[in-house]
């Protein structure tokens, strides 16, 4: 459905976007993260045929979307909703209206296809109310009215819930999810919010620096990132620099200053790596002895307690400071405090172990 080929944007002298692979199949939520000023907002008006990218290949709907023939028939067939909902000072009917304006379509036509669109967004009695009279959260779904009024076969969204509150963000959410499903919609979303990412997206793109270094699911991104950078932007708190010392049957011994981490790794020996495992895969014990059969066992005196909604982040000193993600619940249960002795065990299998300079 879409299928873009080592983009590139430029403004002046400054390189925006480069080498922007990526291919989105029909019917899918695809996603964008990456950090502010990565580049997401550029890519969508580039995809949305608003801007030109500088190089590269872009089709879109089996048809060259840079070819000028094409441009303005495939704009048609697709819409965006921005970050800010742009909200006139006229009815609800006329604001979604105005979707319709360079169409000649009769004035049934636009009527009927209101309606359908106010039915979408789940405000079927708006119509005659005034713009003005809306909450954030209604006028971002009457911005998504006027988007769907022309109904497109691609929806673009450019952080389309970063200025609600979380109920507003979440009713968003929901409409996305039905366009999907019940309309089979392809939508392409961008975001700072990995969650958001997370509850939506089939498949993510992380942006980065105007790169795309990684698209995968969400489990992928989220437990193997590629990258540091992209690590530290998925929040795993566990990141250590080691060398391989040694390969077993490809399980691979890791020397993290003096502490030794067990991992599937194909890596070999002398080689220089990142050691990652997510706070939540670090189990914590407070007996006697370690109760259990994983590979990467230690000891160590806890160091720190950071309260996180439900959760606590636990610092752990091993030699190393390891962080633990555990519930106030279990917290309580395991009566952890600043300086207690623990044990700590994380699975081999839950190690993502990648070259040192990525
Ligand atoms: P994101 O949406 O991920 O926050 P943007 O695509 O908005 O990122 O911006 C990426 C980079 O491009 C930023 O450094 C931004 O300042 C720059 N940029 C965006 N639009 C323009 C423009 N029209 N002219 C010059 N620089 C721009
Ligand atoms: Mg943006």
């Amino acid at each position: 459905m879409i299928d873009a080929g080592n983009l590139a944007k430029t403004y002046g002298a400054k390189e925006i976007l480069k080498d922007v692979t990526f291919s989105i199949p029909d019917g899918e939520i695809f996603g964008l993260i990456g950090p502010s000023g990565s580049g997401k907002s550029t890519l969508l008006r580039l995809l949305d045929l608003i801007e030109m990218p500088t190089a590269g290949t872009l089709s879109i709907l089996g048809e060259d979307a840079l070819s000028e023939k094409t441009r303005f028939r495939l704009r048609r067939r697709m819409a965006m909703l921005y970050q800010k909902p742009v909200i006139f000072n006229l009815s609800v009917y006329e604001n979604v209206a105005m979707g319709m304006k360079y169409r000649k379509e009769s004035q049934a036509t636009i009527e009927g296809r209101v309606k359908e669109a106010l039915d979408q967004i789940g405000l079927p009695e708006y119509a005659r109310r005034s713009a003005k009279t809306l909450s954030g959260g209604e006028a971002q779904r009457v911005a998504l009215a006027r988007a769907l009024v022309t109904d497109p076969e691609i929806l673009f969204l450019d952080e389309p819930t970063a200025n609600l509150d979380p109920l507003s963000a979440e009713k968003i959410e929901e409409i996305i999810l039905r366009l999907n499903h019940d309309e089979g919609m392809t939508l392409v979303l961008s975001t700072h919010d990995m969650l958001q990412g997370q509850h939506l997206a089939g498949r993510i793109g992380v942006v980065m620096e105007g790169r795309i270094p990684q698209i995968g699911s969400t489990v992928e991104i989220f437990h193997k990132p590629a990258t540091k950078n992209i690590a530290r932007f998925v929040q795993v708190d566990n990141i250590f620099p080691g060398t391989i010392t040694a390969n077993q049957a490809g399980e691979a011994s890791i020397d993290v200053g003096g502490t030794i981490f067990r991992a599937i790794s194909p890596a070999q020996p002398g080689k220089d790596v990142n050691v990652l495992f997510r706070a939540e895969d670090v189990t914590i014990g407070t007996g006697e002895d370690p109760v259990t059969s994983a590979r990467n066992v230690y000891q160590g005196r806890i160091k720190h307690l950071e309260p996180s909604g439900p959760f606590v982040r636990v610092i752990i000193d091993c030699g190393i400071d390891i962080t633990a993600l555990v519930t106030i619940r279990s917290a309580e249960d395991l009566n952890l405090g600043y300086g207690r002795e623990v044990w700590i065990s994380v699975k081999a299998t839950a190690i993502h172990v990648i070259p040192l300079q990525e």
